[in-house]
């Protein structure tokens, strides 16, 4: 007998919604993750400064879908929070993305008066663009622009992100940051922009708290159980796990890499603190040359805070590659999107279609970008499937 109804791995936002939906239907649930804290990428904490700092990254909530800030809204009260990000183009600080008032600020007036009525004609106010769209432009002044902006905003910042040019990677990563043709500098529109009022590590407390829940840290999934794939059988501390078992980690690892390494982008934030404010907004990139600045951006977590501390901290983000033994970059931050990958990705996936009761869920099992409302939308959805249809459908 299993003592366990569900078995979840990685207690990220994948792992601990599925945790709390069903812990309260009354199943016995054990989450797992290798790492010494829950909360995955989302996780925060206050530090020396009294600041709260987002240790894998600024994480701003937007969303459309009201249902997952209702949610939510269960294990948190939030407040209203815009984001807005500037960036350092020709020694200028301008919004990102790159609007009306980012042309205002780096054109005479002529020019400019010239640019934005050319970019209002061809798309409309209002209108997002995505940068390789804007280049193929018929119109001379606009591609002209638009090479510009490719060069000074997009190329560098791309090519430290991902080592690949913006060419080269999945046009959905570059349409993640249009060309804004309005006066709106905000860095989301969407409807719910929010943040949580004693961050996101509480979330997970409150969501992880139910007595139908065990959670264990510091425990690597291939440690306590054996995928076995001639039987299809998951062996978990020795004996056939017959419940659910959801998997919200590295398939590639999982598996022993039987298909081959999938590869992944990191970071490195180096934490400074300073007196007083570093700069003017939360985040401002550095789309400039690596040899100029090898950071893409710096993010001043007290911009977020509601009640300001006196000294601030501040993240200086560095591209990595991904070394899973490397001292720094050793967190699979970014799913590469080749086509080699996704080959890879989908043999792994055939495998797994022959184990019952094994779900692939959350950005590094999925080998997908999700933003957090995009994550905790998918494991809404896929217990909904869970428990009102049949498993294998
Ligand atoms: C730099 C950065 C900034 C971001 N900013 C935003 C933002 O502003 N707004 C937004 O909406 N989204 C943002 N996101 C996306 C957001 O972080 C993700 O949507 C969310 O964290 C995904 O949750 P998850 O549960 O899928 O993965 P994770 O949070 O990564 O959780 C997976 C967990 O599984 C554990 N694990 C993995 N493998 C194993 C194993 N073999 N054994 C045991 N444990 C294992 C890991 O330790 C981890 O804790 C950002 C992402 C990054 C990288």
């Amino acid at each position: 007998m299993n003592k366990y109804d569900v078995l979840i791995i990685g207690a990220g936002f994948a792992g601990s919604v599925m945790a709390e939906r069903f812990a309260n239907d009354g199943k016995k649930v054990l989450v797992v993750d290798k790492r010494s804290h829950i909360g995955g990428n989302m996780f925060d904490y206050i530090d020396d400064n009294q600041v709260l700092v987002h240790q894998y990254g600024p994480h701003l909530f937007h969303c459309k879908d009201f249902f997952v800030l209702d949610y939510l809204k269960n294990f948190s009260n939030w407040y209203p929070y815009e984001h807005r990000v500037k960036g350092y183009v020709n020694g200028k600080v301008v919004p990102i993305p790159f609007n009306l008032t980012s042309i205002e600020m780096l054109f005479d007036e002529d020019e400019a008066n010239a640019l934005k009525e050319a970019l209002i004609n061809e798309y409309g106010m209002e209108q997002k663009v995505p940068i390789l769209m804007l280049r193929k432009s018929n119109n001379v002044m606009i591609r002209g622009l638009a090479d510009f902006i490719y060069e000074k905003v997009f190329k560098f910042y791309t090519m430290k992100q991902w080592d690949l040019t913006p060419e080269q990677i999945d046009p959905k990563v570059t349409e993640r940051v249009p060309v804004f043709i309005s006066y709106d500098d905000r860095y989301f529109q969407d409807e719910y922009q929010f943040l949580p009022e004693d961050g996101y590590t509480k979330i997970f407390e409150k969501m992880l708290s139910h007595p139908n829940i065990d959670i264990r840290l510091n425990t690597k999934a291939q440690d306590i159980l054996k995928i076995n794939f001639e039987d299809h059988k998951i062996i978990f501390e020795g004996s056939e796990f017959s419940g659910l078992f959801i998997f919200t980690g590295q398939l590639d690892e999982l598996m022993n890499y039987r298909y081959g390494k999938l590869s992944y982008r990191s970071l490195y934030f180096d934490l400074q603190s300073h007196d007083g404010i570093y700069q003017e907004t939360a985040t401002v990139n550095y789309p400039t040359p690596e040899a100029e600045h090898a950071f893409t951006r710096i993010t001043e977590f007290k911009h977020l805070m509601q009640i300001k501390p006196q000294r601030t901290t501040i993240a200086i983000e560095y591209p990595y590659p991904y070394d899973e033994n490397g001292e720094k970059g050793n967190i699979p931050y970014y799913p590469v999107f080749t086509d080699e990958n996704k080959t890879i990705y989908d043999q792994y996936v055939e495998d797994i279609k022959a184990f019952d009761s094994f779900v692939l869920l959350g950005r590094l099992a999925e080998f997908r970008y999700y933003n957090m409302d995009g994550v905790v939308a998918a494991a809404l959805n896929k217990y909904k499937e869970l428990t009102q249809g049949n498993l294998n459908d």
